[in-house]
């Protein structure tokens, strides 16, 4: 591991990568990464992958402890399916404005309006919101997780209202009620901004990971026909590194956020990769500084907590999640 210009600047040793992992040894801890990280914390990691896959590589890891690079709600869903570990985000302050537009009392309003209702979950929700919901989804599942409940049942879709477009769309589904929420990194992947790079680079394709919320627009405007169907793959993590080793196109868009252009890039040099947006950044995600990597393995810091009842009430919709359908898409 070589240390980035990134890290040159911020006065950090050369070395330090090196330190992150003795310090991670010594407190046995295994270190994943979002793959919307800055690309010197995915270049550390143990693991890079989108938040599910990285919650299950943590249960299923060996390690005692969870240093979670990623935003808050993630490390919480970690913490949820590992309740007997310890589980470290190297700064908490990293939220998710995607899970912040629901609170738990305004879900509990919400089904109080619509008893009976079936609350789906994306994934981004917080811990207390998980609590209170019948069953999770990721965007590569969240047709078939709606399409397994009755159709007499009134559904509440929370909290992505691009998502919960799609999926309304899809099933063609009147008694599915969507929450208006949304990420603010979506906004800089708009109708817009989607047409006018696709006319502007005719022979390249389109990559769309909706992963995160930050790209369900995109996955939105594909579904209504705004670019043209033929050149455009809606993807999961593995099938978008898959998709770009066996491409061969000279470039290719990608909608997403712009930290997964690292991994692109690194699983196929050749390709020209190109943000549809290179500002469709997540402030959030990108609060996790070497520097305060280093600080959260010297330190301890900071520790993720869920209460017992309510990780147990979360877990439960996320494994009737995985019931309905592996969550091996594009979450
Ligand atoms: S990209 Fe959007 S949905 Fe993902 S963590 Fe950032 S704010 Fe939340």
């Amino acid at each position: 591991m070589t240390a980035s210009p990134t890290i040159a600047r911020s006065g950090l040793e050369p070395g330090w990568a090196d330190e992150v992992r003795a310090l991670a040894r010594r407190r046995d801890a295994v270190l994943l990464a979002h793959n919307y990280q800055l690309p010197e914390i995915q270049d550390v990691a143990d693991h890079t992958g989108d938040s599910l896959a990285l919650s299950r590589i943590a249960a299923e890891s060996q390690a005692s402890t969870i240093v979670f690079c990623g935003v808050h709600f993630m490390a919480e869903t970690a913490k949820i399916l590992s309740p007997g570990k310890t589980v470290l985000i190297p700064d908490a302050a990293a939220g998710c404005s995607l899970a912040d537009s629901i609170t738990v009392d305004q879900l509990r309003a919400w089904k109080a309006e619509h008893p009976g209702a079936v609350v789906v979950s994306y994934v981004n929700t917080t811990a207390a919101v998980k609590a209170e919901t019948d069953i999770c989804c990721t965007s590569s599942n969240a047709v078939e997780v709606v399409a397994s409940i009755p159709a007499g049942k009134e559904v509440l879709f929370l909290p992505d209202q691009f998502l919960g477009a799609h999926v309304r769309r899809v099933l063609q589904r009147e008694n599915m009620h969507v929450w208006a929420g949304e990420c603010h990194v979506h906004a800089g992947i708009n109708g817009a901004t989607l047409t006018a790079q696709a006319e502007a680079n005719p022979d390249a394709e389109l990559f769309v990971h909706p992963e995160c919320g930050c790209a369900t627009s995109a996955l939105y405007l594909a579904g209504t026909g705004a670019v043209p169907a033929d050149r455009v793959k809606i993807l999961s993590t593995g099938g978008m590194l898959d998709a770009a080793r066996e491409s061969r196109a000279s470039s290719v868009l990608v909608a997403t956020e712009v930290g997964m252009l690292h991994q692109l890039r690194r699983a196929a040099p050749e390709i020209d990769f190109r943000a549809v947006n290179d500002r469709a950044s997540c402030r959030y995600m990108k609060m996790i500084t070497p520097e305060k990597l280093l600080r959260a393995l010297r330190e301890g810091r900071d520790e993720v907590h869920v209460d017992p009842e309510l990780a147990a009430r979360g877990r439960a919709a996320v494994r009737r999640m995985i019931e309905i359908g592996q969550p091996g898409g594009a979450e």
